[in-house]
């Protein structure tokens, strides 16, 4: 069976590993960056996630390379504690919660996929049935045919958009700038998160320095065009004013050779994760997007293309739409819901108004965050 996917993310390249492990069928991955781009950002990662890496083979090598957080802390805007949570007796029977850079997680599951799989610099950009199968059309004009199609090219899918035009994002009203300050930021193990009106902060720990994610209302966020120092500066000006308890840690305000890297708070859901005539899945953020808010898109990406991989390496060409419709009966319900958690969460990271952030902070004190994520850590339960 021919499996054509487009996007080498984390979802894209899970499948791909994966397949190559069963050696069944035949796989080509399509990545429109010429190669492997730089660190990115910061990934927690939930053990819905993780014990992905056990599958592909490489469980020891995601723990090298990641750091174990086993404790998150909020603060008030003026630096009062609002919860601690021991994260290693949340997720005691599932696994450990990680931290890594993108760029290593990505290195880790690209040593996966055997090489000539992935032809870099190819951008997908439409696709129909054809025969008893489906072509992928990219922006070249060169076209790959399979049995099946995998649209893993992440949130701003441009399959989707060929598929369903353009889909309404669920947009927070923030824009998220992240960057990397050096190690020591914050202590050992523990991801920080300062919640103030206009303004959020977090600080995650992981192996080659400190991930810090600024979230700030689109009317306030600096202009993009700006240089690494323009962009943080007025970055410092906002949190002073408005979450002062965290804007005096001068290292927290050192890029570095880093250049911020600017999020919209937006994410999606095309109204399918399955199209023509199920030979093609959607998986990870182009089917269903995801807020970095409970931080578990990358959990549910890893974890629904690992489904993926299964279903279809129990298929030959002519049960192929049927492991693609199995798929979709297993995971988009649970995805969906993991989703909708990102987005309840981001209602209270995410605050304008200094009165508003004065109730969340007071009900903080006594909604521990373990509520707000009962439905994650539950879905570790679920069989995807
Ligand atoms: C700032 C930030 C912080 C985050 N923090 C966390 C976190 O802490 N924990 C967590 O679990 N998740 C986090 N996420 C979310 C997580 O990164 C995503 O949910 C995850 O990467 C989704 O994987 P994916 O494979 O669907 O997409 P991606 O990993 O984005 O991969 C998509 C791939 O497709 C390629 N591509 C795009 N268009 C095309 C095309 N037309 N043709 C071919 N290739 C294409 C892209 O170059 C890319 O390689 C964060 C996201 C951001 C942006």
């Amino acid at each position: 069976m021919k499996v054509i996917i487009a996007g080498a993310g984390i979802a894209g390249l899970t499948v791909a590993g994966l397949l190559a492990r069963t050696g069944s069928h035949d796989v080509t991955v399509l990545e429109h960056a010429p190669s492997f781009g730089d660190a990115g950002y910061g990934i927690g990662l939930y053990p819905l996630g993780g014990a992905v890496f056990n599958a592909l083979g490489k469980a020891d090598e995601l723990a090298r390379r990641s750091v174990v957080l086993n404790k998150y802390i909020v603060y008030g805007p003026n630096g009062d504690e609002l919860q601690s949570v021991d994260l290693s007796a949340l997720l005691s029977a599932y696994g450990p919660m990680l931290g890594i850079s993108r760029a290593d997680l990505i290195d880790i599951l690209s040593s996966c996929v055997p090489d000539g799989v992935i032809r870099f610099g190819v951008h997908a950009q439409s696709a129909e049935l054809s025969g008893d199968g489906i072509i992928v059309h990219a922006s070249d004009g060169s076209s790959f045919q399979g049995d099946v199609a995998i649209a893993a090219d992440g949130m701003n899918s441009a399959l989707r958009t060929w598929l369903f035009g353009e889909v309404k994002r669920h947009d927070t009203g923030f824009n998220a700038w992240m960057w990397w300050a050096p190690p020591g930021v914050v202590a050992a193990h523990t991801a920080a998160e300062h919640w103030g009106p206009s303004s959020f902060v977090g600080l995650y720990p992981m192996l080659h320095g400190t991930n810090v994610a600024v979230g700030v209302p689109k009317a306030l966020s600096p202009d993009p065009t700006g240089t690494p120092t323009e962009i943080v500066k007025a970055l410092r000006a906002i949190v002073s004013e408005h979450n002062p308890g965290v804007a005096g840690v001068a290292e927290l305000w050192d890029l570095g050779d880093s250049r911020p890297f600017l999020w919209p708070m937006q994410d999606v859901r095309a109204p399918r994760i399955t199209a023509l005539d199920d030979r093609m899945a959607l998986v990870g953020d182009s089917g269903i997007g995801f807020l970095p808010t409970a931080g578990v898109g990358a959990s549910n990406a890893l974890r629904s293309a690992a489904a993926l991989a299964y279903d279809l390496s129990l298929a030959d060409s002519a049960s192929a739409q049927l492991s693609v419709r199995r798929w979709n009966a297993r995971v988009s319900k649970l995805v969906e819901s993991n989703q909708e958690d990102s987005r309840q969460l981001a209602k209270v990271m995410m605050v304008k108004h200094e009165s508003a952030s004065r109730v969340i902070n007071a009900i903080m004190k006594h909604m521990p965050v373990t509520t707000m994520t009962k439905s994650i850590v539950k879905s570790m339960e679920v069989p995807f």
